[in-house]
């Protein structure tokens, strides 16, 4: 379908340009600004066509759909795959065979899993340290967060076990922005832990912040990261 492909393709490039746009306002170059495209629920044609419009980072959030479409994509030499979905822990140690990046570990036990399954399958799964950044997580922090993530205490605690964990590779840190409320002051509080955490662990350098809706505060925040699915591959179907 050649009509898919131009859609994609205008898409695409609608964001790269937004992207730019928000990098230069910023005072940052593009070039510092990785772009995964977030194709879940599409086919793998659709990601076949990315790849041939120059997508590399792929960002799949269910295991049952990135295992299959990670195997598709097999012959497809240099793609990256982000794995930004909830990490069941019963999940994780498969996920590790074909994450490149992790960028919602939000428990221990989701890292010592991944961590077994990156020995398993020798491979090094770079990974970031999910963070709430839900307004209303840190009244009652015995809430289980709406979007996931860990709260303020707990970062340095998780990036130190992920960091001496063998099989996995400290890397930064991942927010979701808040349904409601300013995504910059959101996203500002990521910035907070990324240099805190960078300030003691050098191998941070990721900062995954943003989405269709958002990414440009997110960018003018110091996102290293945006996870872009909607406005390249259009609305998803809602699934229940
Ligand atoms: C779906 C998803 C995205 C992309 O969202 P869009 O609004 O479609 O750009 C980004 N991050 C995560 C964690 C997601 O699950």
């Amino acid at each position: 379908m050649n009509e898919r492909r131009n859609e994609l393709a205008a898409a695409l490039s609608a964001v790269e340009e937004r992207l730019a746009a928000a990098a230069s306002h910023a005072g940052r170059s593009p070039a510092d600004v990785t772009l995964v495209v977030v194709t879940k629920t599409w086919p793998v044609e659709d990601l076949r066509r990315l790849y041939d419009l120059g997508v590399r980072h792929f960002g799949e959030n269910r295991h049952q759909e990135a295992e299959p479409k990670a195997a598709a994509l097999a012959d497809c030499p240099g793609v990256v795959w982000h794995f930004v979905g909830q990490v069941q822990s019963n999940k994780a140690s498969r996920i590790a065979q074909y994450a490149d990046m992790v960028h919602s570990v939000d428990s221990l036990r989701v890292a010592q899993r991944l961590a077994a399954g990156a020995r398993r399958h020798r491979r090094t799964v770079d990974c970031l340290v999910q963070v709430s950044l839900d307004p209303a997580r840190s009244g009652d922090r015995d809430e289980p967060a709406e979007r996931g993530g860990v709260s303020a205490e707990q970062v340095a605690h998780l990036a130190d076990a992920i960091e001496a964990a063998e099989g996995l590779r400290l890397a930064g840190v991942m927010g979701i922005g808040p349904l409601n409320g300013d995504p910059g002051a959101a996203y500002r509080t990521l910035a907070r832990h990324f240099d805190e955490l960078s300030a003691t662990h050098p191998g941070v350098t990721v900062m995954s912040a943003g989405m269709s809706g958002d990414f440009e505060s997110a960018i003018a925040a110091g996102a290293t990261h945006v996870r872009i699915g909607s406005a390249i591959l259009g609305q998803r179907p809602s699934i229940g």
